[in-house]
């Protein structure tokens, strides 16, 4: 169910033309900036925003402004969407952009939609078996994201996350992570864990980069599973990672990335084959 529009899109429905058109071509002027003290109380919520420098927190202020004016927010079940809502996800959402440089939102080009429930749904489900048998069951769901459509959000599990930073877990960066996986594959082909990777990609071709990206993630991912597996099984220490990275390679791609970008040296400590293949697909400076 759509929901009034937030101060932000308010604002920016009554700006002039040309700025308005300055959000779709940032080369014709300034955008307006988002209001400071809203600003200032969504940095101090986001623990995973409190080791940014100066000028990457303009940097985020300017793409999570650009997030607001281009994507629409709808709320669902009666939840309605504030201003502080809508900007506590774009600055996670924009986060991973972050060094992607003028046309790092073209990553989240390919949809509008960012659907958001308070809580859990349960999303009902249905295949075929191999005997040709219909099952169907329910899921719950705290977050989904569609390859051309909207991404959905559990608002409880959005708050819960910004305090469990150091576990690794961003349900926001989770979701849109799913984006930079999906992004240029063919229609219809599903998240993978091997996003488009690109040209140039850390000085190789095309094909070796590809085959360096596969061969660490694959590695990285069939050890987790083991890690999980021994855990699980014989009592051994539980990885770091959510256990639920070890689902499918596109969740291990999308909750490596969740941690990666909230608690970045333990991330590295406990990838430290994957940390170097982040820092570059994501341009991110070395600390
Ligand atoms: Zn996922």
């Amino acid at each position: 169910m759509a929901q009034p529009k937030g101060l932000w899109q308010r604002l920016v429905k009554r700006l002039p033309g040309r700025l308005r058109r300055w959000l779709a071509h940032p080369t014709l002027s300034a955008p307006p900036e988002i209001p400071g003290k809203l600003w200032h109380k969504t940095l101090a919520g986001l623990p995973c925003l409190h080791d940014l420098d100066q000028g990457e927190r303009q940097r985020l202020r300017q793409l999570s402004a650009r997030f607001l004016a281009e994507k629409e927010f709808h709320g669902a079940q009666g939840l309605l969407i504030s201003d502080a809502i809508a900007l506590s996800i774009a600055a996670q959402a924009c986060l991973p952009l972050l060094h992607l440089g003028e046309k790092a939102l073209d990553w989240y080009g390919d949809f509008v939609g960012v659907v958001v429930h308070p809580d859990e749904v349960l999303a009902s489900r249905e295949a075929v078996d191999a005997a040709g048998v219909l099952h169907r069951w329910q899921e719950p769901l705290i977050g989904e994201t569609m390859a051309g459509g909207p991404v959905m959000l559990a608002w409880s599990r959005v708050l819960g996350g910004r305090q469990a930073a150091t576990q690794g877990h961003n349900l926001v960066i989770h979701e849109f992570a799913h984006k930079f996986d999906l992004r240029g594959k063919p229609a219809g082909a599903p998240a993978n864990g091997c996003p488009l990777l690109p040209a140039g990609f850390m000085g190789l071709s095309r094909a070796a980069a590809q085959r360096r990206w596969q061969q660490a993630w694959n590695a990285a991912y069939e050890r987790f599973g083991e890690q999980l597996e021994l855990s699980e099984r014989f009592g051994e220490p539980a990885p770091w990672l959510d256990a639920y990275a070890a689902e499918a390679p596109a969740e291990f791609f999308a909750c490596s990335c969740e941690a990666y970008w909230v608690a970045r040296q333990r991330h590295a400590r406990e990838f430290p084959e994957l940390a170097p293949l982040l820092d570059a697909f994501f341009r991110r400076p070395p600390r």
